[in-house]
């Protein structure tokens, strides 16, 4: 039985969290630093703590006082929402250790899955299509590095084992220069990672990015909810996501996500996760599973019904999964525009008083936001300050509904990337569905 649950996280997925949990009755603690005191997820909280001051490496990415806080509140679970600690194996173990329920995987499978190379090493085994690359990490031996790229073929990708955040890759396009490339990542992963363990790919030239939503529970059961594709981004950040993936047919969806499933069932996995993956050519390659709950679930719920956050905290609660495989129907076309506080044509982040908020609203219309009218951005987070869902029953409906609330969303105070937004929403491209990685950033003309 979970009854109180500590949220370890801010902003709109704080909220997020409070919603399920008071929605099962179950009780919540909000942590949060001194800058977020005045949060609406706090306010809306049964109880909360103050974990420490602005910076995050002291308040929500401090271990011990996340967990001192659950022990002077009493309570029995800790979310850990998205970043900060959501996937950091050593905070699970200690959750553990110190006798609460830590909602998310075991801390093993943390493990196994935040070391890229274990993570694809067990792809592979339950036959999750991968990229094809070097077999485990790459030696000191550079005529076997040399071999071992001309075999997959140039343009190749090195990349850190412990890599994240789009960080520790360097694309080589050319012999002459891959030995120089391997060094070089290397020193960067040690220096970012403390880790400069390092491995090879194949580099796709224009894939479309397409990852599938798994839940999991503790009895052996393990479901996909389809895929979403998550293609417009900006350095390696989402902007908008949608499902299902436009062009992808019924009979690849239910391949792919029962092999997604499959594997969970293999690592033992629990709680929700997302397997991601690149898509080019009609073929879809593993990159990396996300262990956690992510910014863009709320497509998968919109067009599956299913609550994603109550399902983790039922998974948690050592409940079976409610729902088998044939029970998931996909319903409609869902989208998601990230709005986030920053300069729409320099993409400086653009915190401070918001003075004006109107919420858009109407049919298929969710938001998924924290602010408020005089609600102030700090400045030291992350810059999403909003999630605005569409939903209808065709893509092109779903996208209406998107342009019609982005014209009726008011932000005033602070610049935010709406105007962005609603670009993208009438580009002939997009409107036509399926483009790549890259397309953002061309049409953004960086
Ligand atoms: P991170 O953990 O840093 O997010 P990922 O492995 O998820 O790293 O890769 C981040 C992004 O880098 C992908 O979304 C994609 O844009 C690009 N990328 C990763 N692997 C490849 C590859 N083999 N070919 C082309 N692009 C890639």
């Amino acid at each position: 039985m979970i009854e109180k649950v500590v949220i370890a996280n801010r902003s709109e997925i704080a909220l997020r969290i409070l919603r399920a949990c008071h929605m099962l009755g179950i009780r919540t603690v909000a942590l949060h630093s001194e800058a977020d005191r005045e949060a609406k997820y706090v306010r809306l909280s049964d109880e909360s703590v103050c974990i420490g001051p602005a910076p995050a490496a002291e308040s929500y990415l401090n271990i011990p006082a996340v967990i001192s806080a659950a022990e002077v509140t009493d309570a029995n679970a800790i979310h850990p929402g998205y970043g900060f600690l959501a996937e950091n194996a050593d905070f699970a173990e200690r959750v553990e250790q110190s006798g609460f329920i830590f909602i998310g995987p075991r801390p093993e499978t943390l493990r196994l899955m935040g070391d890229k190379i274990s993570a694809i090493q067990a792809m592979k085994k339950s036959g999750v299509p991968c990229v094809p690359g070097s077999e485990g990490s790459l030696g000191d031996d550079g005529n076997e590095n040399l071999r071992v790229a001309a075999k997959i073929g140039y343009p190749v990708l090195i990349k850190a084992t412990a890599g994240g955040g789009g960080k520790g890759m360097r694309v080589v396009h050319t012999e002459a220069t891959l030995l120089n490339a391997i060094s070089l990542t290397r020193a960067e992963a040690a220096a970012a990672f403390g880790n400069d363990t390092v491995y090879m790919e194949k580099y796709l030239g224009n894939p479309r990015h397409i990852e599938f939503q798994v839940l999991a529970d503790q009895h052996g059961n393990a479901i996909h909810l389809g895929e979403r594709d998550c293609s417009l981004q900006r350095r390696h950040q989402k902007v908008v996501e949608e499902s299902p993936a436009p062009g992808i047919s019924d009979k690849l969806r239910r391949t792919i996500g029962e092999r997604c499933a499959e594997a969970c069932r293999n690592i033992d996995y629990r709680s929700a996760g997302t397997f991601e993956f690149l898509y080019e050519d009609g073929e879809f390659y593993f990159i990396e599973m996300n262990t956690r709950i992510q910014v863009e679930h709320p497509v998968t719920e919109m067009i599956t019904g299913i609550d994603i956050v109550a399902e983790q905290l039922r998974i948690a609660a050592g409940e079976k999964l409610a729902y088998r495989q044939k029970d998931i129907t996909i319903s409609g076309h869902a989208i998601e525009c990230r709005i986030n506080a920053e300069d729409p044509s320099s993409f400086l982040p653009s915190p401070g008083c918001i003075v004006q908020y109107h919420q858009p609203g109407g049919p298929g219309i969710r938001v998924d936001s924290h602010i408020y009218n005089n609600y102030s951005v700090p400045p030291y987070y992350d810059s999403l300050i909003a999630k605005l869902i569409a939903h209808g029953d065709t893509r092109e409906l779903a996208m209406a509904r998107m342009r019609v609330a982005l014209s009726e969303m008011v932000i005033e105070g602070i610049k935010t990337n709406i105007p962005m937004h609603e670009d993208i929403m009438s580009d002939a491209a997009f409107q036509a569905g399926g483009v790549n990685i890259h397309y953002l950033e061309k049409k953004l003309g960086l």
